[in-house]
C-alpha cells in the first residue's frame, strides 16, 4: 500500500526516520503542506519564506535523484492528507513530530482520521522525555542540560534510503512558483542570495567548511567581527541537517570548544521542551507581574513608534546595535552576541516589549524559530522561566569594545567605515560622527535610570 510522508520542518533525506520508515513499507508519496492559516501571527515570516522556497527546490530535486516526486500541496494540512490518502489510497502518515502548537493540534486531528506514524527526529532527544526524579519536567536549563548529557548518546543516524519506490499514479501537486515565497517588490534578497546555500548538501557542505573550527568556538564563538559559528541555524531549523547528525561528527571531541558548541545544541532542544510546556511563550510573559510592566506602546507613543522604527532600521546611533540590525536586514541573521546586545537595547534603552522585537526577529530571521525565538527574547527581557534578570542592562558601547566589534561594525554600517578604533564603537562621544549617521536616540545612562525607575514600579506595587 501507498505510504504518506508528511515533510515540515525536515527536508532532508539523510537521518529523516519517518521517509527511512515509509520507504521500508512500501511505494510512498512525499507531501509538504503550506498551512499559512493554522500558525496564525507565527505563518512563516518574509525571510522564512525566502529559505523555504529554496529549500523544497533542493528537496524537491535530491527526491528526483532517487526516483521520487515532491507533491506540493496549499491549504489546512489534515484536509489535504485526507484527500491525498483518497487519492493515492494510502492510510498511512509517516511524520517526524513537531511541537509547534498549531503542528501538535494538527498531528491530534490527523491521527483521528488516518494511521499517523510520528517519529522523533528533529532533536538530539525527543522533547519532554528528559524527566526530573520525580518525572516532572525541567523548567531551567542547567539541569535540564546534565540530565540530556546523561542520557546521551542520541539516537543513531539513519541513512538516506538507496531508492524511493513510486505509487502508482501520482496525485496532483501545485507549482512552488504559484505560492510566492520569493520577494518581487521589491526583490530584497539579493543579501540573503550572497550569503546562503540553501539545502541538505549546503548543509554538510557548511559543517565541513566549519569542522576544524568546532576547538575554537569557545574562545571565539562572542566575537562578531570573525567568523567562528557555525552558521547552521536555518538549517537546523529548516531540518536539512539533524542534530544528531552533527552530534556524531564530533562525538569523538574532548575539546572546550565541542563542549560549549554541544551545550548550543541543548539551549535548542531546552527551548522546544519550553514550548511544549508553555505552547503560548512566544506571546505571554511567563512571569506575569511582567503584563503590569510600564512599556512604551509604539501603537500609542509617536516617540515610542520612532524608536523602534529607528532599531529596527539600524539607525539608533548605537554603532553595535545599528551594525546588528543592518546585518539581519541583509542577511536574515545576525550573530548571538548581537542578537543579545540588541534585544536588550529594544527592552531596556528603549522600554519597548519584547513581543515587538520578537516580531521583528520572526519576520526577518531566516532561522526565525517558534521555540528558540521566544525562549530568547524572554530569556534577555527577564520575562521567562529560566531567564536573566531584568536588572541586568547590557552597555551596549562597552560591550562593542569588549568583544572586538569594530571591524564587524565597519562591514555592516557603511557611514562608519573610515573610522578608527575606538571611535568606531562611539563616533558621537569622540566628536567623530559623520554627518550621515544619526545621534544616539537615547543617552545610555538616561536609558538605564529610565529601565530601573520602570522596573521599581512593579515592586512597589
Ligand atoms: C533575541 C534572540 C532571538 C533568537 N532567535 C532565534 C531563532 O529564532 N532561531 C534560532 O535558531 N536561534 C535564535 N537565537 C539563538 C542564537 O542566536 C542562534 O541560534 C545563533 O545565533 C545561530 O547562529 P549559529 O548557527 O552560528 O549558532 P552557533 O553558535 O554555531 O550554535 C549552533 C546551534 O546551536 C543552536 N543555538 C545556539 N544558541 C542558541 C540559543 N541561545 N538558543 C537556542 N538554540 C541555540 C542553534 O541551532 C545553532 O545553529 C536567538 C537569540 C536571541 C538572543
Amino acid at each position: 500500500m501507498t505510504q504518506l510522508v508528511w515533510l515540515r520542518r525536515d527536508l532532508r533525506l539523510a537521518d529523516n526516520p519517518a521517509l527511512y520508515h515509509a520507504a521500508k513499507a512500501g511505494p510512498l508519496v512525499c507531501v509538504y503542506v503550506l498551512d499559512e492559516e493554522a500558525p496564525k501571527h507565527h505563518a512563516y515570516g518574509g525571510a522564512s519564506r525566502w529559505w523555504l522556497h529554496h529549500s523544497l527546490t533542493s528537496l524537491a530535486k535530491s527526491l528526483e535523484a532517487k526516483g521520487s516526486k515532491l507533491i506540493l500541496r496549499r491549504g489546512d494540512a489534515v484536509e489535504e492528507f485526507t484527500k491525498l490518502a483518497n487519492e493515492v489510497r494510502a492510510h498511512t502518515v509517516h511524520a517526524n513530530a513537531h511541537y509547534e502548537p498549531w503542528w501538535l493540534n494538527a498531528e491530534r486531528k490527523l491521527a483521528n482520521k488516518l494511521d499517523l506514524q510520528l517519529y522523533h527526529g528533529n532533536y538530539l532527544k525527543p522533547p519532554g522525555s528528559i524527566t526530573t526524579g520525580t518525572g516532572g519536567q525541567y523548567k531551567i536549563y542547567t539541569p535540564y542540560s546534565r540530565a540530556v548529557r546523561a542520557a546521551f548518546p542520541p539516537s543513531d543516524e539513519l541513512t538516506a534510503p538507496e531508492r524511493l519506490e513510486a505509487p502508482a499514479n501520482w496525485p496532483a501537486s501545485d507549482d512552488l512558483a504559484s505560492w510566492n515565497l520569493l520577494p518581487t517588490k521589491p526583490d530584497w534578497s539579493g543579501g540573503m542570495a550572497a550569503f546562503w546555500q540553501v539545502g541538505e548538501e549546503a548543509a554538510h557542505a557548511r559543517l565541513k567548511a566549519w569542522e576544524a573550527d568546532v576547538d575554537d568556538y569557545d574562545d571565539k564563538r562572542n566575537f562578531p567581527s570573525v567568523d567562528k559559528v557555525s552558521r547552521l541555524s536555518p538549517h537546523l531549523h529548516f531540518g536539512e541537517i539533524s542534530p544528531v547528525q552533527i552530534w556524531h561528527r564530533f562525538k569523538h571531541k574532548r575539546s572546550k570548544g565541542w563542549e560549549t558548541f554541544e551545550g548550543e545544541l541543548i539551549w535548542r532542544d531546552y527551548s522546544q521542551n519550553a514550548i511544549l510546556q508553555f505552547p503560548k511563550y512566544a506571546t505571554q510573559n511567563y512571569r506575569e507581574d511582567f503584563d503590569r510592566f510600564p512599556w512604551r506602546d509604539p501603537a500609542t507613543d509617536e516617540a515610542a513608534a520612532r524608536d523602534l522604527k529607528a532599531w529596527q532600521q539600524g539607525r539608533t546611533g548605537y554603532p553595535i546595535v545599528d551594525a546588528g540590525m543592518r546585518q539581519l536586514w541583509q542577511t536574515g541573521w545576525m550573530h548571538n552576541r548581537v542578537r543579545m546586545i540588541t534585544a536588550s537595547f529594544l527592552i531596556k534603552h528603549l522600554l519597548i516589549d519584547w513581543r515587538e522585537g520578537e516580531k521583528w526577529f520572526w519576520d526577518t530571521l531566516c532561522d526565525a524559530d517558534y521555540a528558540s525565538n521566544a525562549t530568547n527574547w524572554q530569556w534577555t527581557a527577564g520575562t521567562g522561566v529560566d531567564s536573566n534578570m531584568f536588572s541586568r542592562i547590557m552597555a551596549p558601547l562597552s560591550q562593542s569594545e569588549k568583544f572586538d566589534a569594530a571591524r564587524y561594525i565597519r562591514t555592516y554600517v557603511p557611514e562608519l567605515k573610515g573610522i578608527d578604533e575606538p571611535y568606531v564603537h562611539d563616533p558621537e562621544e569622540f566628536g567623530r560622527r559623520p554627518a550621515g549617521y544619526p545621534r544616539k536616540i537615547v543617552p545610555h545612562r538616561q536609558a538605564r535610570e529610565r529601565a530601573l525607575a520602570a522596573l521599581k514600579t512593579l515592586k512597589d506595587r
